[in-house]
């Protein structure tokens, strides 16, 4: 076997060993995949319960409050920091305990009210909100509360609630999307009572100043081929702990974020977290659930670009006309609107599927990150492209010159991270595709990284699911009370479900293990998912007596813009340039069209220090 199969077999290697296998509870994607459209786990679409909702609608006040008031946004980007005193006023309102439970001294909220304050910090300043989402979606609250002890609890939840910022560490230089790569090692010391800690981790949001860290290292000999994963609490003054390097980036400028070394830190044993072996499994649950926050960042945002665009649509006359009434910019304020509605109903379905805890979610939330996120991106482009020269200049610029302070472009600057940051859209895709396939590699007796085949039990169950596909399910609609005008959507959506399946089903017969490398074919089935699960979403959420005015309308827009793509995504899993594009991709890869870097002047290459 050649060295590059041999590392891509142990990274899946690693990979499916730390996935979770079981499906406990029922997933509406899941099910999707598999052609059928579980209506029940989506409608009626869940609405907050008013008990909850008057004590979010409380706490949103005070911290709308105090953030007019203390938190100067544009400052925050312009000196790169987010001040002591104001990070020490969002903990005295409780915003690091937000969903650490009131017996451990935290607010005690549901994922829902946690959402809508991370929501109200996001469509004011980023760097914040991540601070506040970096310390409790992913930090040490969340896994702490998913895989500790009570005695870990009570010793460190009450420190957390009241204010003691923590990280999450799992990237490292070598470790992105593949963690079988890490290098971060801890060894027990010789009387079994702590684990000393050395290696390196970047990209550690609220590293430099963390209190408490849940880093993930290897146990086991570097020598072994495969890593074993232990997670540790970490407190973050520990000697030979050290920020090596802060990071700056494109946006998020107050964020503390570094290179963090660990040079012979001694950690006691009780702090490992979830059990020895456990920490990528432990790591990659937390994302899980972390993932359900991004979403809500990306409606905020999506809400502040729409505003934006809004404003200046009405007020900017070129042309003889408010510039929102030329088509070209109307077209961009519509579909800004229609997947606004989108990422707002996928949003609160997923916090709400959440708090419920009834249904298995990691694909529901793994697809709202990859969709919103998106979306989110293309709508902060469309409001700089909307706003003109005025997109691109800083806000401080503009009041410099006597004009409103819009901060469009610090907009785009911070949003671009979303699409990276706690699995990119190229490992969403690809975790969403090895889940969506997960019941056909059962049934096959087949795994990721195994290509025997139960060809008797595959044909068995084949033979009866397969023509099902193409039989409509009336049933799905009988527990559903629709207006026509959605009803007929959702008719589209039963039919498009069963295409998908079918797609992914004939698609597989064709590459069978050859699939899961086939990684634009594969993007595009998870896209129509996210698709129809948007749809899904948008229907349920604007049939609901709830719904907000003139929800049905969007909805309308959503679904008709939404079946034009998805009407594309299914031509293109038969017709494409898939084999064409990779084999140009490949000879540019290896240097066979070196005239397309002519005339460009690349001082940054070289500039890598010697090793
Ligand atoms: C501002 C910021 C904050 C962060 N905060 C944290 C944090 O708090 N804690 C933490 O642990 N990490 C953090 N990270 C790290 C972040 O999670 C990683 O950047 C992310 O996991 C991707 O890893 P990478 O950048 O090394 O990309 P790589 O893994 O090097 O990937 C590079 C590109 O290749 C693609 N790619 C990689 N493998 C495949 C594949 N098999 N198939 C197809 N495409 C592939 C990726 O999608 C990406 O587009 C942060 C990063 C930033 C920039």
């Amino acid at each position: 076997m050649r060295a590059a199969d041999k590392d891509e077999k142990r990274s899946l290697e690693v990979a499916e060993a730390s996935r979770e296998t079981e499906w406990q509870q029922p997933s509406f994607v899941k099910e999707m995949f598999m052609g059928r459209l579980q209506t029940d786990l989506i409608f009626p679409f869940p609405e907050q319960d008013p008990a909850d909702k008057s004590v979010g609608d409380d706490i949103l006040a005070q911290v709308r409050d105090y953030l007019e008031k203390n938190l100067d946004a544009d400052r925050i980007d312009r000196t790169c920091n987010i001040p002591k005193p104001v990070i020490a006023g969002l903990a005295k309102l409780g915003l690091f305990g937000i969903k650490i439970p009131k017996e451990y001294g935290g607010l005690g909220l549901s994922q829902i009210n946690y959402n809508r304050i991370i929501h109200l910090v996001a469509s004011h300043c980023a760097s914040t909100a991540v601070l506040l989402s970096a310390h409790q979606s992913i930090g040490v609250p969340q896994p702490l509360k998913m895989f500790g002890t009570p005695e870990q609890k009570q010793k460190y939840l009450p420190r957390l609630a009241a204010g003691a910022v923590s990280a999450f560490a799992l990237t490292e230089p070598e470790v992105g999307s593949d963690p079988s790569r890490m290098s971060a090692q801890a060894v027990q010391s010789e009387d079994g009572q702590s684990w000393i800690i050395n290696g390196e981790k970047l990209w550690t949001s609220n590293g430099p100043i963390a209190e408490l860290l849940v880093i993930m290292v290897r146990t086991n000999d570097p020598g072994s081929e495969k890593p074993e994963i232990t997670a540790f609490i970490v407190e973050g003054d520990s000697p030979g702990l050290e920020t090596v390097h802060r990071c700056d980036f494109m946006g998020l400028k107050g964020l503390r974020n570094g290179l963090l070394r660990f040079r012979d830190v001694r950690v006691p044993a009780e702090n490992i977290l979830g059990g020895r072996g456990e920490g990528l499994r432990l790591a990659l649950q937390t994302l899980n659930v972390g993932r359900l926050t991004l979403p809500a960042a990306s409606a905020a945002t999506m809400k502040q670009a729409l505003a934006i665009a809004v404003d200046f649509g009405k007020s900017r006359r070129q042309w003889g006309a408010p510039i929102g009434h030329h088509e070209a910019v109307a077209a961009k304020i519509a579909r800004m609107s229609a997947d606004l509605f989108a990422v707002d109903s996928l949003t609160w379905l997923t916090s709400a599927m959440g708090d419920a805890a009834t249904q298995d979610i990691r694909l529901e939330a793994a697809m709202a990150k990859l969709f919103c996120t998106e979306a989110m991106w293309r709508s902060v482009d469309d409001a700089v492209q909307v706003r003109g020269g005025r997109g691109y200049e800083t806000a401080d610029s503009l009041r410099g010159r006597g004009e409103a302070a819009v901060p469009t472009e610090r907009l785009l600057r911070d949003a671009r991270i979303n699409l990276i940051i706690e699995g990119t859209s190229e490992i969403m895709h690809l975790f969403i595709a090895r889940e969506a396939l997960d019941a056909h590699l059962k049934v096959a007796g087949m795994s990721a990284t195994s290509t025997r085949m139960d060809v008797k039990n595959a044909a068995r169950f084949y033979a009866k699911w397969y023509p099902l596909l193409w039989l409509p399910r009336p049933a799905v609609f009988k527990s559903v009370d629709l207006p026509w005008s959605l009803k007929r959507h959702l008719w589209f959506v039963e039919r498009a479900t069963r295409r998908l399946a079918r797609d992914l089903f004939h698609r597989m017969m064709l590459h069978r293990q050859g699939l899961q490398k086939k990684q634009m074919l594969l993007a595009r089935l998870v896209d129509a998912g996210a698709e129809l699960f948007a749809m899904t979403a948008v229907i349920a959420r604007a049939g609901s007596p709830e719904a907000p005015p003139g929800a049905d309308k969007l909805a309308d827009l959503f679904c008709h813009q939404a079946r034009r793509r998805l009407s594309r995504l299914h031509r293109e899993v038969y017709f494409n340039d898939d084999r064409r594009a990779y084999r140009r991709a490949r000879e540019v890869l290896d240097g066979h069209y070196p005239w397309l870097e002519d005339n460009i002047l690349s001082t940054w290459k070289g500039t890598e220090p010697p090793t």
